[in-house]
């Protein structure tokens, strides 16, 4: 396992990050086992959110005892300072601590959400008092997209950022990344397999890590997770592994879909997943949870194309940023059916 110094912020942490999103689906005895592993060989950084079920309890109950070993970071999406105050408490209490490393406003895509937490009864100001009063040491920002948080980070009030980087999604490449090494930002990247997509997996996690961030947050549920997250971590990536893993992804990414999730449809295709699955399940095929995804939304999939209100003008694609065809990539899905 290789440590850094977590950029501006300086802890010394491990490259492999523990994502506990998941952690609420599996026994907690599962639950205690997988942490209590993951501390044991060398991983010390903890991702959770108030958001994810009770996996703040879950960290509280398993590895409280253990707290001084590992960086804890969680998050808030209250967008306004009274109810992100009480959350922050919140997270404190279930997780058995007295203090938080660092917590990130949460999910922040848009731009009135974003003016919104940074207002003056916004959720920053909660963060900053929970810093002021020693419950926090640092304040992040999580979002999915990257070109606007390459602009949101220019104030400096952030130390840290955490978006998807993955073979299927190398867009923070472009603006924030580069933005965030300027400013000696801790950089983590989330979703090495975009939940459950990307294949083989030891090259879905070596591409992360063959860039400039700090921690790769890869969500885990069990011992043999941890093992092989790790195992892909062992060897460094040298410079021929990592044009190739640079080339893989610039394929892998030609659906552009950075995950926002400004789309919505009315028969409930989860847009976002099949596009930017699109182009791996076609290269190099998908992981089993991916072909589970594709085998259980069939029906909606295959509707897209006879369904009437967006025969003329799709309606998703009235609201994409990127302007992405959509409805042709969807309808591509389903004639591989
Ligand atoms: S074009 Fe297809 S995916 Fe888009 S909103 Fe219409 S039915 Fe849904
Ligand atoms: S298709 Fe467009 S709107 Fe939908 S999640 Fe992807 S980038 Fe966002």
């Amino acid at each position: 396992m290789k440590y850094r110094p977590f950029g501006k912020i300086g802890d010394s942490v491990s490259s492999l990050g523990f994502g506990a999103m998941n952690l609420p689906g599996v026994p907690l005895e599962q639950a205690r086992e997988t942490l209590n592993y993951a501390l044991d060989h060398g991983i010390t950084y903890i991702d959770t959110a108030a958001a994810y079920r009770n996996s703040e309890e879950i960290i509280g109950e398993c590895i409280s005892h253990r707290r001084n070993e590992y960086f804890l970071a969680t998050k808030t999406n209250k967008r306004d300072y009274a109810t992100a105050k009480e959350e922050i408490d919140r997270s404190l209490t279930r997780m058995k601590t007295d203090v938080i490393d660092l917590l990130q406003i949460h999910y922040v895509n848009y731009v009135h959400e974003f003016k919104a937490a940074m207002e003056e009864d916004g959720a920053y100001r909660a963060a900053l008092e929970a810093k002021e009063a020693g419950k926090v040491r640092h304040i992040g920002i999580t979002g999915h997209r990257p070109e606007l948080l390459a602009m949101w980070i220019q104030k400096d009030q952030f130390d840290q950022v955490l978006f998807h980087l993955n073979l299927a999604q190398p867009f923070a490449l472009n603006e924030l990344i580069p933005e965030m090494v300027r400013r000696n930002m801790a950089r983590v990247a989330m979703k090495p397999l975009s939940g459950g997509f990307i294949r083989p997996v030891d090259k879905a996690i070596r591409y992360p890590y063959s860039q400039d961030v700090h921690v790769i947050i890869s969500g885990m549920v069990s011992v043999e997770e941890v093992k092989q997250n790790i195992a892909a971590m062992e060897r460094e990536v040298e410079e021929a592994e990592r044009r190739e893993l640079e080339n893989m992804a610039q394929k892998l990414g030609e659906h552009n879909c950075r995950r926002c999730n400004y789309c919505s449809c009315p028969l409930g295709i989860p847009i976002p997943d099949v596009m930017i699955s699109s182009v791996v399940r076609q290269e190099l095929g998908l992981l089993a949870k991916g072909d589970g995804f594709y085998e259980k939304h069939k029906d909606k999939i295959t509707a897209c194309a006879d369904y009437e209100p967006c025969k003329e003008t799709p309606l998703c694609q009235k609201v994409c940023p990127y302007h992405l065809p959509m409805q042709s990539v969807i309808q591509a899905a389903a004639a591989s059916y």
